[in-house]
């Protein structure tokens, strides 16, 4: 009882401070162009009105007595939502990269360069983001959250899943002598019974998302159908996405391959990370059923010299196959929502080069900018606050200088970036 009333306390003080956070004013912003993401245009010469951290009216002529900003010479854009990232990882491109994070950083420094990382993000112009797991830095994304949350440090707003899960044997650190205990990037687990149980702690610690890891181990077969070995048998899969779902939380599955991706969307996980390659079937049932597709081209290509150089040539092979599966899951209509897996590789690399890896691969510009705006609000369920700029939503608003439907590089340079309402950066 006491409990509840100190939750509900602490609850309203959030509340009203993130408010105040929100800001008071009254803001004007006078766009040269504006792309809302209700139409498939730009429209030029808009005036946003935004106010107590919302999107109150668009018009021609600010109200009198708002603070104008000057992007006359700017396209504004919904701000932009990754929803891959891994704010607590700096890259890994070989083994070794990643094996010295877990080995030789503690958590507690893992987590100040995360915070780092979350405000790189906002000022790349990512207002969101979901977070796909810590790689063994247990549960400090749900603090990073909290952090930015409660107005301590600047960062996107977060989804988080947690520390994710994978079967013996099947993820880093792996290798080391067998009398030697070594941390590993997710929570283990074997069985349909231990697979629940960690997906009630990540919950009842602050995920949003559950994230698992179906396969592992790539190869490319004869037919050049790209093989794996699924890391999940199907029940313990079901039980993960029963368990998640019954708990009122999504399931995201990184599934690269032939079995990883259908053993996932069989047992109903809603979205696939990665899925370089996909069957056509497969497509069809995640376009029936609504699982989103979060592809993450970019790192693809960025890891793929450096891993064949350690003697996986796969990786360079895997953009091909990737890029049709791509082709595939436009033609079939499955929704893709825009993801990087930023922490992949360095946070000084914009990930907002996704843009332009989408655009190459069959997107128009403004298929690519929805990717990140509408349909990644829809996959972090938000679509009522996020993804458009129109009345009633969260002043999430960020500007380019050029005309990204003509120029999708125009992507890469994000000068002004509100969220909530807040600015964090200006021209
Ligand atoms: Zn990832």
């Amino acid at each position: 009882m006491r409990k509840s009333f100190f939750l509900a306390f602490l609850a309203t003080f959030l509340v009203l401070q993130l408010s105040a956070q929100g800001g008071e004013k009254v803001f004007a912003l006078r766009c040269g162009s504006v792309f809302d993401g209700r139409s498939d245009s730009v429209r030029s010469n808009v005036v946003i009105v935004v106010e107590e951290g919302k999107i109150k009216s668009t018009a021609d002529t600010a109200p009198a007595g708002a603070e104008i900003i000057d992007l006359t010479h700017e396209t504004c854009l919904p701000g932009l939502i990754d929803t891959h990232t891994h704010i607590l990882l700096q890259g890994d491109i070989t083994a070794a990269d990643y094996d010295e994070q877990l080995l030789k950083q503690s958590p507690e420094y893992r987590t100040i360069l995360a915070t780092v990382n979350a405000r790189r993000a906002l000022e790349y112009g990512f207002t969101s983001i979901r977070d796909l797991e810590t790689e063994g830095a247990g549960y400090a994304d749900a603090d990073v959250k909290k952090a930015i949350g409660n107005g301590v440090i600047p960062g996107p707003r977060m989804q988080v899943a947690t520390r994710a899960l994978d079967v013996t044997g099947a993820y880093p650190l792996v290798g080391y002598a067998p009398n030697i205990v070594v941390p590993h990037g997710v929570q283990i687990v074997d069985g349909a019974d231990q697979a629940r149980q960690a997906v009630r702690e990540q919950i009842s610690h602050g995920a949003d998302w559950i994230k698992v890891y179906s396969d592992r181990s790539y190869r490319v077969r004869e037919d050049g159908v790209l093989d794996d070995i699924p890391t999940f048998t199907p029940e313990e899969l079901r039980a993960i996405v029963d368990e998640a779902h019954r708990e009122r939380h999504k399931v995201a599955s990184h599934a690269m391959a032939v079995n990883g991706v259908h053993n996932s969307v069989e047992a109903g996980v809603d979205s696939i990370e990665h899925g370089n390659y996909i069957a056509d079937q497969d497509l069809r049932s995640m376009a029936e059923h609504g699982i989103f597709y979060v592809p993450t081209i970019f790192v693809g290509e960025y890891v793929a010299q450096g891993r064949a150089a350690e003697g996986a040539p796969v990786w360079v092979k895997m953009i091909q196959i990737h890029e049709d599966t791509f082709r595939r899951a436009m033609k079939a209509g499955v929704k893709i929502a825009f993801g990087t897996d930023a922490g992949g590789f360095d946070w000084k690399v914009n990930p907002a080069k996704e843009f332009s890896s989408m655009v190459k691969f069959g997107m128009t510009p403004v298929q690519a900018i929805r990717a990140a705006t509408v349909t990644a609000a829809e996959l972090l369920g938000m679509r009522d606050s996020l993804g458009t700029i129109e009345p009633g939503k969260l002043a999430d608003i960020v500007a380019v200088p050029g005309n990204p439907l003509t120029d999708i590089s125009q992507m890469e340079k994000v000068d002004f970036v509100m969220k909530a309402g807040m600015v964090y950066r200006k021209p």
